[in-house]
């Protein structure tokens, strides 16, 4: 039996191959039904020719699967909940092999394997380390949670990626009810940090230049939504929110645009002892001019997150199971393509037409 994948050929094209569906599942590993999975920034830097190794290959990494065959001895999640065929699961996308110096550092999220079935698509069993296509496989050892019952498919197609990520800005950045937090950038991950923020008890100002993205941001629990259109200068944005923030600026802001042209902004707009976490420049290569200053004179901490720790994805889904009533996740992602579509779906995302956009192979 075949699946499909989509495949990058070289930087700006993709066509559609297929491979063989492994024989064996070998213990330990199991392979996936691909139910969902959408397109994240990473996608658009690779796609663009933009990552310094990642040329050709297999694409995707944020998804929901349907467990089709296990190997002996997969029997449990990373959680240790019993697991059996047809169950619905979310993948830590990296691996995580606890063994190497940067796992026992306390950081699995730069394990020394990390990427090792990354864009490895020519040797089998081919559907690893990439989920544009039909098929997905779990290697040994490589962390999954099995999805609750009550959480929807579009709810937790992006907890692998989009809401595990912010998890972790929210939690380095320590954010504390009563605390003001601006989010620069309303698409997959701005939204999904939006909810977490407001689930902290934080008021939360978010910034985009998308009127649809900024309506989105409002149900996401936004108290104030700053289209850069009305607000068209750094300067009047800065002031804005000064206003918003009784004067003060805001305790923590949190970058999630990819955009390093914003980072001056956010280190101008925040307050005295605040805390600067930058998720969204992924990318080499694009420098912004960054004074030095505003971080020494007003003593703001600048955190750097990428990737992340395998108990936030368990965290991500008890978070879903929780607010889901409260936060449309599944209206997160709003515009829908098939495996063939993938080209599309992607040159759209960079265009900035929607929130997030999810393949249904
Ligand atoms: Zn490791
Ligand atoms: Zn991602």
């Amino acid at each position: 039996m075949k699946g499909r994948m989509a495949y990058m050929d070289e930087p700006g094209r993709i066509s559609i191959r297929e491979y063989d569906l492994p024989k064996t599942v070998e213990p330990g590993a199991a392979l996936l039904e691909v139910i969902q999975t959408n397109v994240c920034g990473s996608e658009i830097h690779i796609f663009n020719g933009h990552h310094p190794t990642m040329r050709t290959g297999g694409l995707g990494h944020e998804m929901i699967g349907r467990i089709v065959e296990l190997g002996e001895g997969t029997e449990t999640d990373g959680a240790g909940q019993p697991i059996q065929v047809g169950d619905r699961v979310v993948p830590v996308y990296t691996i995580n092999c606890m063994k190497c110096p940067a796992c026992l550092k306390g950081h699995p999220s730069h394990c020394e394997h990390t990427f090792t079935y990354f864009m490895q698509q020519d040797t089998p069993p081919y559907f690893h380390g990439a989920t544009f296509a039909t098929h997905y496989y779990l290697h040994p050892g490589q962390f999954f949670f099995k999805v609750p019952d009550t959480v929807a498919d579009g709810e937790a197609a992006a907890a692998n990626c989009a809401l595990s990520q912010v998890m972790v800005g929210i939690d380095v950045a320590d954010v504390k009810a009563g605390q003001n937090v601006v989010i620069q950038g309303a698409g997959g991950l701005g939204l999904n940090a939006c909810a977490v923020a407001k689930d902290r008890g934080a008021t939360v100002i978010i910034i985009d230049p998308v009127p649809l993205r900024l309506e989105l941001a409002r149900e996401f629990g936004a108290d104030h939504v700053i289209d850069l259109s009305e607000h068209n200068s750094s300067e009047a944005r800065v002031q804005h929110i000064r206003d918003l923030t009784d004067g003060w600026g805001p305790d923590v802001v949190i970058e999630v645009t990819g955009v390093s042209e914003v980072i001056p902004e956010g280190l101008d707009m925040i307050g005295v002892g605040g805390t600067y976490v930058l998720i969204g420049s992924i990318g080499f290569g694009h420098p912004c001019d960054f004074d030095p200053a505003y971080a020494v004179r007003k003593l703001i901490k600048i955190v750097g997150v990428n990737r992340y720790h395998p108990k936030y994805l368990q965290g991500a889904l008890k978070f879903l199971e929780r607010t889901k009533d409260r936060y449309p996740f599944g209206r997160l992602l709003d515009k829908c393509f098939s495996l063939d579509e993938v080209q599309e779906a992607i040159e759209s995302s960079a265009r900035r037409e929607f929130a997030r956009a999810t393949i249904v192979p």
